[in-house]
């Protein structure tokens, strides 16, 4: 499953992690993480479950303690049942080496380990704590992602490179200073991973802020110094149309440099919400950028004075909705439907055109105008819905393009 999209890629060696394959040739892969206790194995396989059904190539799990760390199996196990084979990454600060030591099940269940160099330990134990989780991943042929947080920055790095800065003749500014602690944390820890025996080709970078231009530097200059495949995403990126936004800002301007082999869009949930949001988020920043294809897409106007009701807004969500819903059996029937693209236009200024140009197009009658709604399939009329069941027609007209 070659990526064939225009954007060169900047070149990785490919990972691979279960089943999926991140960095190389691969398509860019979506990824998620769970917000349940996965000490409670059967909430946390659920919501992997509806996490891969939504979308999620790659779950990640949080391992903090004994509990969570002996639930991992039973968590991988429960999903193997139900059908659901995505590789789950095991999530460790602190003291993931001696879970990994106490319960080699979980060691063994996971299909990544991601480590935070900035919080294995302090001073000797440090380097012994990380290499114990190497060897880990080593004794059981697993990949680790070395993943740098700006909020969990390795401090006695920071203090040694704030050290070296004020013996400069020019010293640095503190922000470019824990810029280079960031990226030096990913890729020293990266070279002392392979000394420790782990392949080159089972490590996955990261260097994750929360401020937008600091962490397109980041990537730049993580991209330009390395060929470990980069996992994007901007920590903490918030709630609501914020987080959206600015993971949005971020990873599409390093995307379109060709930098990132796998995202994770970090969005605060509503509470209560589910987590599908951002497996959707972050799919619709690929298929914006033309990268991966997921879910035919609508276009549909924002409507105006000339709308004569909010109808073609419920319409055109209600068809987005129904086409995602669709997508778990169109996909392995219907050869290439996530491309399509489907207009739902609420009046005749753009709406004839924005139909012609979209695989199947509707538009709806704007205030005036003759009440019937023209429907056009690969730039042409062909028929013409009216009266109180455009919908439920328009949705039949949308099935049975796919199927021809
Ligand atoms: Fe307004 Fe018509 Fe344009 Fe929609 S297509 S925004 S209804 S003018």
């Amino acid at each position: 499953m070659a990526n064939n999209h225009l954007i060169p890629r900047h070149r990785t060696v490919p990972v691979k992690v279960g089943n999926v394959t991140v960095g190389g040739d691969y398509p860019v892969v979506v990824q998620s993480m769970t917000n349940t206790d996965t000490a409670d194995a059967v909430r946390t396989a659920a919501q992997c479950a509806e996490l891969f059904h939504a979308g999620s190539e790659l779950v990640r799990i949080t391992v903090n303690s004994l509990e969570a760390a002996q639930a991992v199996p039973e968590v991988r196990e429960r999903l193997d049942k139900m059908g659901c084979n995505v590789p789950l990454i095991g999530d460790f600060h602190f003291n993931g080496h001696k879970l990994l030591t106490a319960v080699p099940e979980c060691a063994q269940a996971l299909a990544k380990y991601r480590i935070n160099p900035g919080n294995v330990g302090r001073g000797k134990k440090r380097d012994e704590q990380f290499a114990q989780m190497i060897e880990f991943a080593c004794r059981y042929d697993k990949p680790v992602r070395i993943g740098v947080n700006w909020g969990s920055l390795d401090q006695e790095l920071l203090a040694r490179k704030l050290d070296e800065n004020n013996q400069r003749a020019q010293p640095l500014e503190l922000y470019d200073v824990m810029h280079a602690a960031l990226i030096e944390s990913a890729l020293t820890s990266a070279a002392k991973a392979e000394e420790y025996g782990l392949p080159h080709d089972h490590i996955i970078l990261s260097c994750k802020l929360s401020e937008v231009q600091g962490l397109v530097r980041a990537y730049r200059d993580l991209a330009s110094r390395c060929d470990y495949p980069l996992h994007l995403g901007l920590t903490e990126a918030g709630m609501g149309s914020k987080g959206i936004v600015y993971s949005t800002a971020a990873l599409a301007v390093l995307l379109q440099e060709g930098i990132g082999d796998t995202i994770r869009i970090s969005l605060t949930p509503e509470p209560h919400a589910k987590r599908e949001k951002e497996v959707i988020v972050g799919q619709e920043i690929l298929q914006a950028l033309g990268l991966r294809s997921f879910t035919p897409q609508v276009v549909a106007c924002p409507g105006c004075g000339r709308t004569s009701s909010d109808y073609f807004q419920h319409l055109a969500e209600d068809i987005q909705n129904w086409l995602r819903e669709q997508m778990p059996v169109w996909k392995d029937k219907y050869a290439g439907v996530e491309s399509m693209s489907v207009a739902v236009m609420g009046c005749v200024v753009n709406g004839p055109g924005e139909s012609k140009h979209a695989n199947i197009g509707i538009s709806l009658p704007g205030s005036g105008e003759v009440p019937v709604a023209p429907v056009y399939e690969d730039g042409h009329k062909t028929v013409t819905l009216k009266g109180d069941n455009i919908a439920q027609e328009f949705q039949a007209l949308v099935e049975a393009y796919v199927q021809r």
